[in-house]
């Protein structure tokens, strides 16, 4: 959806008096999304007759985030997450707040692929029950680690297609998958290897990003050893949840062809050929539980169990329909 029509669906049901209580858009935090959040606040704070008129008060101090009745919560810098404290604290407390100017509250929260869960689950109930005349914007640029809870309880806008995996390990890992693959335990032994050597890559590149981003700063802050090795910690973990996202959508792939799906649905088009093949000697219960054990691959990944043997123990139960 182009931002124009998005805002003009958004403005149609502010309006009309039936907006959602909050929406989920999808885009460029630092563009078009960003675009749309601010628009959709200008008009609930405009001064003018016709709004949003882009430059009375009200407007300038959307864009200024100094309107009291907007709450404002981003990632924190340094974790690149936004954890339970910050949003209690940002986002639940003061919307329960009465509005200082007596007319709409707005919470914003930029970047909401980066709650983690508790701070999702926290959030759930004040998203789904929000005080009167709250609008919440949520806005992130990635499904990516978005929970379904989450995204149930919002109207989905859509700027954009999901951010684009980094290459060259979004298109290595498909070509392993592509490849020979689980006739005997020796190919599911070396799947697993190959991806276990992709995670190796990932953890290398994400220190070299942060130790570059540290010699930039080094005159302006001092070399913490625990917060630097978080941060590259979270950095790796972005990384390493794109192989997971691209498991995922390859076994979805199978499934959706399986069930009789359209091509067209495929995350994964180029290998149309190669995914058909596969497809056609699986049973729909055998594709359903590999979605399921892929699924279950990236939430036990989070419990910091070691992903080698993690990685081997999935390819090796996977059914490849042989
Ligand atoms: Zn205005």
């Amino acid at each position: 959806m182009r931002l124009e029509e998005a805002f003009g669906y958004v403005r149609h049901a502010i309006e009309g008096g039936r907006p959602s209580n909050a929406y989920f858009i999808l885009g460029p935090t630092r563009g078009e999304g960003m675009g749309l959040a601010v628009k959709i606040l200008q008009l609930l704070f405009c001064e003018a007759a016709d709004k949003p008129c882009g430059v009375c008060d009200g407007c300038r101090h959307v864009l200024e985030h100094i309107v009291p009745d907007v709450f404002w919560i981003y990632p924190e810098l340094k974790t690149r997450v936004i954890a339970v404290d910050a949003i209690r604290e940002k986002i639940i407390a003061p919307v329960g707040l009465t509005s200082q100017a007596g007319g709409w509250k707005a919470g914003v929260i930029v970047g909401a692929e980066r709650m983690m869960a508790p701070a999702a689950n926290a959030f759930l109930k004040t998203l789904e029950e929000p005080p009167p005349k709250t609008l919440f914007l949520l806005l992130a640029d990635t499904m990516h680690g978005m929970l379904p809870t989450v995204i149930s309880r919002c109207e989905r806008i859509a700027l954009s297609e999901e951010a684009p995996f980094t290459e060259p390990w979004h298109g290595d890992a498909l070509e392993i998958l592509a490849g020979p693959l689980g006739r005997t335990a020796l190919e599911r032994f070396a799947v697993s290897s190959q991806l276990v050597a992709i995670l190796g890559d990932m953890a290398k590149k994400a220190e070299e990003v942060i130790d570059a981003e540290y010699k930039a700063e080094r005159d302006l802050v001092e070399e913490d050893e625990g917060e630097k090795n978080g941060k590259i910690a979270a950095l790796y973990r972005e990384y390493r949840r794109e192989l997971l996202v691209t498991l995922a959508q390859w076994f979805r792939d199978l499934l959706v062809l399986r069930s009789g799906g359209d091509a067209a649905l495929l995350k994964n088009a180029k290998y149309a050929g190669t995914l058909r093949e596969r497809a056609a000697r699986l049973t729909l219960a055998q594709a359903i539980y590999n979605v399921n054990a892929v699924e279950e691959l990236a939430a036990k990944m989070e419990l910091n169990i070691k992903e080698d043997s993690l990685l081997a123990w999935t390819m090796d139960r996977l059914n490849y329909g042989i």
